[in-house]
């Protein structure tokens, strides 16, 4: 019931934040055309930080209408995957948030690659590096990458695994 509750609490707010960024694109671009072409051909600092001034609207979606409605290269969205995937992997430092995560990818990974480096990682995040259950918990050969991984705070013996943040503070 409460997750009922929740869900539709969520729902809701989602369609708020969408109608009222709508109307603004509308009053201030004059029409969703006009805004598409800002997104498309504008400075993608510019761009990005007129998306995070829109109310509800965090780095990860602005970043998401850079790559995605906009085309943009460089541009490496960073979720939950994406945060601890390269933190595991000892890529970005154990404590980064999601800006110092996505510092770190774009300025590595190349500009052209971001894209698929972002949906690719979502998909490795999903399948073999999750959250509470990495593969390589079941043997390093499990896991594609191991070879490459720094396995921060991945307790083999103990079998379990958490946050990179919280293994750098022990
Ligand atoms: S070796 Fe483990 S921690 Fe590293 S990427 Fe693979 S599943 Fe994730």
């Amino acid at each position: 019931m409460y997750r009922i509750y929740l869900r539709d609490f969520v729902y809701n707010q989602k369609s708020e934040v969408i109608q009222t960024v709508a109307e603004r694109v509308l009053d201030e671009y004059g029409s969703a055309a006009a805004f598409d072409d800002f997104v498309r051909e504008d400075d993608p600092e510019t761009v990005r930080d007129v998306l995070l001034d829109f109310g509800g609207v965090g780095p990860k979606t602005a970043d998401c209408v850079l790559l995605f409605a906009g085309g943009r290269e460089g541009v490496f969205p960073v979720d939950t995957h994406v945060h601890r995937i390269y933190r595991r992997l000892g890529v970005a430092p154990p404590d980064a948030d999601h800006e110092g995560v996505r510092e770190v990818v774009e300025r590595d990974v190349p500009p052209e690659k971001c894209g698929f480096g972002h949906t690719a990682s979502i998909q490795f995040g999903r399948e073999y590096c999750s959250a509470r259950k990495p593969a390589c918990l079941d043997g390093a050969e499990e896991c594609p990458m191991a070879d490459l991984c720094d396995r921060v705070g991945v307790d083999a013996d103990a079998g379990a695994a958490v946050d990179p943040a919280e293994a750098s503070e022990k």
